[in-house]
């Protein structure tokens, strides 16, 4: 049971909160007890389980990954887009999460943000639910 669910970023760099959309699918597929896998399939984007309760907090991993690679460097990548390549390796492309009682078991305070690091661009997010 594979789901695609598109969104359009509208930033170059920007956290997108898209844990509802999976919580919606999770709901649907009536899974009671398994697993709920997330995949992005860019190379300039990325997911990440944090803290959805203060957005100061995504704001403050969003700066620091920028310090840490910032846009503008010395990169041997011609595309312009060398440092969105790096922070998509840093946060990783996929991410997986238990389903018990039809529930993702995320802890109180996290959400999965889709990772955009070039863009604005249209992007796609493949949801596998698994289980029984
Ligand atoms: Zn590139």
């Amino acid at each position: 049971m594979i789901k695609k669910i598109s969104i359009t970023t509208r930033s170059r760099a920007e956290f997108i909160d898209i844990t509802s959309k999976v919580q919606d699918f999770v709901k649907e597929s009536k899974i009671r007890s398994g697993a709920c896998q997330i995949f992005v399939p860019h190379t300039t984007a990325g997911l990440t389980i944090n803290e959805n309760a203060d957005p100061s907090v995504k704001h403050d991993i969003l700066n620091r990954l920028e310090r840490l690679v910032p846009f503008d460097g010395d990169y041997s990548h011609t595309e312009d887009n060398a440092a969105a390549h790096i922070k998509s390796a840093i946060v990783g492309t996929d991410k997986t999460i238990f389903i018990e009682d039809g529930e993702m078991k995320l802890g109180t305070w996290q959400g999965i943000f889709f990772c955009e690091f070039d863009g604005p661009r249209q992007r796609n997010i493949f949801i596998h639910i698994a289980g029984k």
